[in-house]
């Protein structure tokens, strides 16, 4: 898988794999890269990217998820070891509306320590009558064959 890498020219995260941007590397293989994020949200804060260059979770083909999703987990082992954190979040944002800045798909492994207030709780909301069942049934009908 991915031994033809898919590169474009105006990715910082393509200049980082290629080798023409600076980074902290702290895993490779032939799919996969991580370093460590330039701006931790908190230290440790580490990047999980595809050698190859897709936009977001649904240009990303199945076999590249699924190395993603192998290697996460192993990395984020280490980043809490490092971190001596209590746990950690995985993050990724598919489009700018879910704040996604750099359009190379990617996985935040974020180390956090109990209290160390992050991240603002999630703000839940509510659905008006029959909402969900309303929205239940267009997403079903959007999966169906
Ligand atoms: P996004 O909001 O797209 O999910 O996150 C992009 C992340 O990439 C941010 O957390 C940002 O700090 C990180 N980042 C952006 N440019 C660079 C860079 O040149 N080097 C590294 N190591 N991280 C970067
Ligand atoms: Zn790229």
């Amino acid at each position: 898988m991915a031994k033809h890498v898919e590169t474009q020219a105006d990715c910082i995260f393509c200049k980082i794999i290629a080798g023409q941007v600076p980074s902290s590397r702290v895993y490779e293989d032939d799919d996969v890269l991580a370093f460590m994020d330039i701006n931790p949200v908190t230290k440790g804060h580490t990047l999980v990217v595809p050698k190859a260059h897709h936009r977001d979770q649904l240009d990303t083909p199945p076999a590249v998820l699924a190395a993603l999703a192998e290697r996460i987990p192993k990395v984020a082992a280490a980043v809490l070891k490092a971190t001596q954190a209590d746990g950690f979040n995985v993050f990724q944002f598919n489009g700018t509306a879910a704040g996604q800045v750099v359009f190379h798909i990617h996985y935040h492994i974020i180390p956090r320590h109990l209290g160390d207030n992050a991240f603002a709780p999630w703000r839940h909301t509510q659905y008006d009558e029959g909402e969900i069942q309303r929205l239940a049934e267009q997403i079903r009908g959007n999966l169906r064959p």
